[in-house]
């Protein structure tokens, strides 16, 4: 969550400092806080974009079952999803449902992902979590938002990307990409990724929610870079309306 916020902090402090490039113009910066939200014909545009260049946008993650799903999106907080696939192709091979993992054990599992972020803690709610999903669940993944919160280790984001990727559900996983872009283009502006993910679910057209998360992330993560955004290649950059925006005349 800090990261999230210091994100939308660097948004802030960027669009007052940067100075205008030589040979590109600052787009205009639209008035008031009314002309840095998206309009709807404008939404509809922009997904309809994501849409004809990516039709089925995909996790980045690797996974063979919701399990290994579940399971590496734990994984991967604070870390890179290609970290996380790195350390997770020799674990899910022989690791790849609750019970297994559990036989594995903890310290096996810190040896398969020791190369990942806060590994120690990771591993611990793994094993936790699985022992959990056999007691509680018969082995199962939860169709639930509430029963999946309750493992360790799983937060909303978490929860959000299971629902949405397992189960199909039009869930907004908001990450720290989702979070600067839905601010930035005027999509779904908020202070808090819970703000972002509740103004997308109002304002994403219903036939675009299925992938609008994963569009959203893919664009973040390639195009609208934190630092450097290279509007200079964005399929949306006319319609955003983030007043830092660079623009070829
Ligand atoms: S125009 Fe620039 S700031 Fe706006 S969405 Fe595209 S890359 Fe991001």
């Amino acid at each position: 969550m800090k990261s999230l916020e210091r994100d939308a902090g660097k948004v802030k402090r960027r669009v007052g400092k940067r100075p205008p490039p030589t040979a590109v113009a600052k787009a205009p910066a639209a008035g008031g806080k009314r002309g840095r939200l998206l309009s709807a014909p404008a939404i509809e545009e922009m997904f309809r974009r994501f849409a004809a260049g990516d039709p089925h946008p995909k996790s980045e993650l690797e996974y063979v079952n919701p399990f290994t799903l579940l399971v590496a999106v734990v994984l991967s907080a604070q870390a890179t999803d290609a970290g996380v696939n790195k350390a997770t192709r020799a674990l899910f091979k022989i690791a790849d449902t609750p019970e297994k993992m559990v036989r594995l054990g903890e310290e096996r599992v810190r040896e398969f992902i020791k190369t990942i972020g806060l590994y120690r803690n990771k591993a611990r709610n793994v094993i936790e979590l699985s022992r959990q999903l056999i007691t509680n669940h018969g082995g199962d993944i939860p169709r639930d938002r509430e029963a999946l919160e309750a493992l360790p280790g799983v937060g909303r984001k978490t929860a959000n990307v299971v629902l949405n990727v397992a189960f199909g559900e039009p869930t907004m996983a908001v990450d720290t990409h989702i979070f600067r872009v839905g601010n930035r283009t005027g999509l779904a502006p908020g202070k808090t990724p819970l703000e972002v993910e509740l103004k997308l679910e109002k304002r994403v057209p219903p036939a675009y929610r299925l992938h609008a998360h994963h569009w959203l992330i893919l664009h973040g993560r390639y195009v609208c870079l934190a630092r450097r955004p290279l509007c200079e290649r964005c399929v949306i950059a006319d319609l955003c309306k983030w007043p830092g925006k660079v623009v070829q005349q």
